[in-house]
């Protein structure tokens, strides 16, 4: 094992405790395995199997309580089905082993459950988990998913889907450490939001043993294996100093010359308001609503989604609510896309998924407009993925009918940012989601760790795309924000503030450094960096072009 290991560092801090890996796929037992001969022991070992999982996922059921109950009794019954037992018999009697057996009797549900309708596909993935839960029992190997510890610890992984994180324990985890994923995947982001050091990129950790201690630096990307005490207590030093530095600084964003530049914050639910505040957010510029409803299999009530959204809307003057953006890195089991997509990132994804749903759509509004009524704040609206100007009108006017009078659309496609001036004509405001931006401009899945260096915000492509659309938003008198990652990097913030942009939304936690960032410069010291960032051909050329511009920065040590 190396001395350290180097990933990207995507959510700053630093944390030390022992690896929990998350276990990977459970193997497919070969299609030839058979049995040694004691079909009678065989079956025993396999009821045996299907009985604990039962039990395990019982018992997991009534520690969370509340909807994840429901949903883990229901895979106990799965696991328990007497039908299923009958498929996992029959099959030991021709000979399969218990493993094979098992894997089969679960596909012929799984056949069954697919081409029952929307509802029942979706329970396709529950069933897939029950079954790699008894095959991995079976096979004596670790069960998938999030590993349970009574310790906090490092979380390594593949990658995470959100699925998996949204039942994580804030207070189990201290850092996480992936191969995949880059720094605007979903891990980063949770990663920001629960304010845990992350590491992505981190092409070697798999090879980490469980237990084994490691410092996760969270800003250099690097994670050190069994660290001495005072390795660890330097780090936390450094980390604690520069924390303290930062925390004096709050009020409205703006430059040191006063050109206002509000300072935003990027959340998923209620549950991040409060850090949204203490940070200093002066509203939300994003409120990412798929994230309420992960892993649900139906479609929130409207009264459910308004309750949510009011407890938001309550706590800020004003609001940028984004619409469900389901599909690619975002998957909602209540919305999903054809079966047969070859490139999910390029298909019914966010905006487009509600030609097939309308009735969501219409029913997120509605619960939007509800939650607002009475409520002193400025309600904004907008669309993920919007791709030209009849795109935008559709939304806009989908919004005027339930009487929602602000409504704007992410710039996240290329397209849009080309043609930015006809959509400019239709929406209220625009808001840059420079991680798809950047995706899409590169043809590059942000979601592959290998591809990260395409998510590099700094890219003068992605800069030129950042100021047409800017442009165009100025010449037609409307907003445009940014609610990407890139706001959450405190040079370039001063850049996008030089281009033009309206509004900063970020991961509370960046918030203090940021401010500190735009208030440290003139606004022609942010337009002088943002063409010397634009001139360079490179986005390494770019940051250092623009950090000669902002010499606020040192003093900050930023
Ligand atoms: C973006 O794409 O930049 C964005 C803010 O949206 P998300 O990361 O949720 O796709
Ligand atoms: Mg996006």
């Amino acid at each position: 094992m190396p001395e350290v290991l180097r990933g990207t560092g995507v959510s700053p801090g630093v944390a030390a405790g022992p690896v929990r890996s998350m276990s990977g796929a459970v193997p497919e037992p070969p299609a030839d395995q058979r049995h040694a001969g004691d079909a009678h022991a065989e079956r025993a070992r396999a009821l045996a199997a299907l009985d604990a999982v039962g039990a395990d996922l019982e018992e997991r059921g009534a520690q969370a309580g509340g909807e994840a109950q429901d949903v883990l009794a229901a895979q106990a019954m799965m696991a328990r089905d007497p039908g299923l037992a009958g498929l996992v018999t029959d099959r030991i009697d021709d000979g399969l082993s218990a493993p094979r057996a098992v894997y089969e009797a679960f596909g012929v549900f799984r056949a069954a459950l697919s081409r029952a309708g929307e509802y029942m596909a979706a329970r396709v993935a529950d069933l897939d988990d029950v079954r790699d839960r008894a095959v991995a029992v079976l096979l004596g190997v670790g069960a998938p998913g999030v590993p349970d510890s009574d310790e906090p610890f490092v979380l390594v992984a593949r990658d995470l889907a959100p699925a998996d994180t949204a039942l994580l324990d804030p207070a189990k985890v201290l850092a996480f450490v992936t191969r995949d994923g880059g720094p605007t995947s979903h891990t980063a982001i949770l990663a920001r939001a629960m304010g845990v050091p992350a590491v992505v990129a981190c092409g070697d950790c798999m090879d980490l043993r469980d237990g084994t201690i490691v410092l996760v630096d969270g800003a250099s990307g690097e994670v050190r294996p069994d660290p001495t005490e005072q390795v660890i207590a330097d780090a936390h030093a450094a980390a604690g100093a520069r924390a303290a530095a930062l925390d004096v600084t709050t009020g409205p964003g703006a430059t040191a010359d006063g050109h206002r530049m509000p300072l935003l914050a990027n959340i998923g639910g209620p549950k991040d308001v409060e850090a949204a505040l203490a940070c200093g957010a002066e509203g939300v510029g994003l409120f990412r609503t798929e994230f309420l409803f992960l892993g649900r299999t139906t479609a929130p009530s409207e009264e459910e989604q308004e309750s949510a959204y009011r407890a938001v809307l309550e706590a800020f003057p004003s609001v940028v609510v984004r619409t469900l953006d389901a599909g690619a890195d975002k998957p909602l089991a209540f919305l999903p896309p054809p079966d047969d997509e070859p490139n999910p990132a390029l298909g019914e994804r966010g905006l487009r998924l509600f030609d097939s749903h309308p009735g969501v759509l219409t029913g997120q509004l509605r619960a939007l407009a509800r939650a607002a009524d009475g409520l002193d704040v400025a309600l904004h609206v907008m669309a993920p993925m919007v791709a030209d100007a009849a795109e935008t009108r559709s939304f806009v006017a989908a919004c005027r009918a339930a009487g929602l009078p602000r409504a704007g659309i992410m710039i996240e496609i290329p397209a849009a940012a080309l043609r930015a001036a006809d959509l400019a004509a239709e929406a209220d405001f625009f808001s840059l989601g420079t991680n798809d931006l950047a995706q899409y401009a590169f043809a590059a899945d942000r979601q592959i760790g290998g591809l990260a260096r395409f998510q590099d915000p700094w890219q003068p492509a992605l800069l030129d795309l950042v100021a047409l659309a800017a442009g165009a938003a100025t010449a037609a008198g409307k907003d445009c924000g940014v609610c990407g990652e890139a706001a959450g990097d405190p040079a370039l913030a001063c850049v996008l503030t030089g281009l033009g942009v309206t509004s900063l939304s970020m991961s509370a936690r960046s918030l203090p450094l940021v401010r500190a960032a735009v208030a440290a410069h003139t606004l022609d010291q942010c337009r002088r960096a943002a063409e010397a960032a634009r001139r360079a051909t490179d986005a390494d050329g770019a940051r250092t072009a623009a950090r000669a511009e902002l010499p606020g920065l040192e003093p900050l040590s930023l």
